[in-house]
């Protein structure tokens, strides 16, 4: 047999699956959310990082024509170069030019023409094939005949700046090296002034040596920071750029923490209505083996019952009735014959009783009758005896025939008398064990 469900755990099941279904929804939903917002703030990063590559780059061009003009100089007049000559050009091209701390000539590999000469007199002469933080950046621009950005590093003079070498040829033989010395600093001040923007922080670094020249290294080791490079002639830039409106996001945790408090919420709710429905259903004011009215529904008539006898100044009867010796009966058969007897015992105090009365079952083998418009003590026995009379036949249970015998106790009510229905109950109660003591198959009236 299916074991049968109590109502609370039928509740709590149904509590259970709502909450779940609502943590499920709830934390799909703040996940879709956060992840929705995540990822535009991740684009929101990114397209601020193309506009400060291009500004990067548009800055450091016009910078770096500067030494195409000087090496197409050179070509045409190599053989006219005079010191005052080349002095001049370059203050030229140097006034013209935003961030450069100085512009440096080297026929061959030694530094020979600066500009200004004011500050970088030490330099002058040096021979870069002996200064080793130098010379494979130079070695590099003149094996790939190419132009190549060094650093930023330290320089020789003192400061910090960024050094364009651009390797000049003349004939398709190697003439000498250009060097093109910017303040890194105030450059890339300069490169992003326009795009200033308090939403947003980045960090440079060379993506050979990851050496973070600009803004805050630990942006490289953070969550949800976008990650881009940049060309650099000759070389390459890492940048890390945040988008400060991913830390107002709302935290993972804090998503579950949402979501259990809102399931449970639900799971509440669902509770509630689970335990009412079942309230206002009929069964929960039915007993489930006989159908009888149970002890919640006894009690609304009983109420019923009290107010009617009061407003009418009428009697009412109450009896409480309990199977003899039922223990021996569940033992002797087993517990389902005495489950089919119980029912047997409704059947038969239903059918003897008007349909205006009350036949209720308590739980057990007791049961509970409100006799309504009952005048007299008398006549509230005579219904009685009529009870017990009907249960001198035995019953016909599955192929057992079973003697089945009732004790009952009786109380009359009057309206004129201050008894609460609690009392009444309990005056029942005592007849019906005042009718077990006195040998049962009897009944007994409360005095
Ligand atoms: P008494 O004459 O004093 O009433 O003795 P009794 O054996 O009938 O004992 P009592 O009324 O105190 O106990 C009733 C027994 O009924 C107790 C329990 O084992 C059994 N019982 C309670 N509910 C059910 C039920 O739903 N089905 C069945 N088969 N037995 C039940
Ligand atoms: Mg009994």
């Amino acid at each position: 047999m299916r074991p049968k469900l109590s109502q609370t755990f039928k509740s709590q099941l149904i509590a259970a699956f709502a909450a779940m279904l609502a943590f499920l929804f709830w934390h799909f939903l703040l996940d879709y959310q956060r992840q929705k917002a995540e990822g535009e703030a991740y684009l929101e990063a990114a397209s601020y990082g193309s506009l400060l590559r291009a500004e990067l780059d548009r800055e450091l061009n016009s910078l770096l024509f500067i030494s195409n003009g000087l090496s197409s100089f050179i070509k045409v007049y190599r053989n006219e170069l005079e010191h005052e000559k080349m002095q001049a050009i370059l203050a030229d091209l140097w006034s013209n030019a935003h961030h450069v701390r100085n512009l440096a000539v080297a026929v061959n590999y030694k530094l020979t023409y600066v500009y200004p000469e004011k500050g970088n007199e030490q330099i002058i002469g040096i021979d870069y094939r002996e200064v080793a933080s130098q010379w494979p950046k130079v070695k590099l621009a003149i094996d790939s005949r190419q132009g190549v950005l060094d650093g930023p590093l330290d320089l020789i003079q003192g400061g910090n700046g960024m050094i364009y070498r651009f390797p000049i040829f003349v004939d398709g033989h190697y003439w000498g090296i250009m060097s093109t010395v910017i303040d890194t600093h105030s450059f890339l001040q300069a490169a992003f002034q326009n795009v200033q923007n308090p939403q947003f922080s980045f960090a440079i670094r060379t993506a050979d040596q990851k050496r973070v020249f600009h803004g805050d290294a630990a942006l490289f080791s953070q969550k949800n920071i976008f990650i881009q490079q940049s060309e650099v002639p000759n070389g390459k830039w890492e940048w890390a750029i945040e988008n400060k409106k991913s830390h107002d996001l709302p935290g993972r945790s804090l998503g579950i923490v949402l979501s259990v408090l809102l399931s449970l919420l639900v799971g509440g709710i669902a509770y509630f209505f689970a335990q009412e429905r079942y309230y206002l259903s009929e069964g929960a004011l039915m007993d489930s083996l006989t159908g009888l009215p149970n002890r919640r529904l006894l009690e609304s008539r009983l109420n019923y019952a009290h107010s009617e006898a009061k407003r009418d100044h009428k009697r009412f009867g109450l009896m409480a009735l309990d199977v003899d010796h039922f223990k021996a009966i569940n033992d002797q058969y087993g517990h389902d014959v005495g489950d089919e007897v119980i029912k047997a015992v409704a059947v038969r105090l239903k059918s003897n009783i008007r349909d205006m009365d009350t036949v209720s079952r308590l739980g057990g083998d007791e049961f509970v009758i409100v006799v309504k418009d009952q005048l007299s003590e008398q006549g509230l026995v005579k219904v009685a005896t009529k009870l017990l009379d009907i249960f001198n036949v035995p019953m016909l249970i599955n192929d057992h025939e079973i003697a089945v015998h009732l004790s009952v106790g009786l109380t009359l009510y009057d309206p004129l008398s201050d008894v609460t229905l609690k009392q009444l109950l309990k005056q029942a109660d005592m007849a019906l064990y005042q009718a077990k003591h006195t040998g049962r198959n009897t009944y007994s009236l409360w005095k």
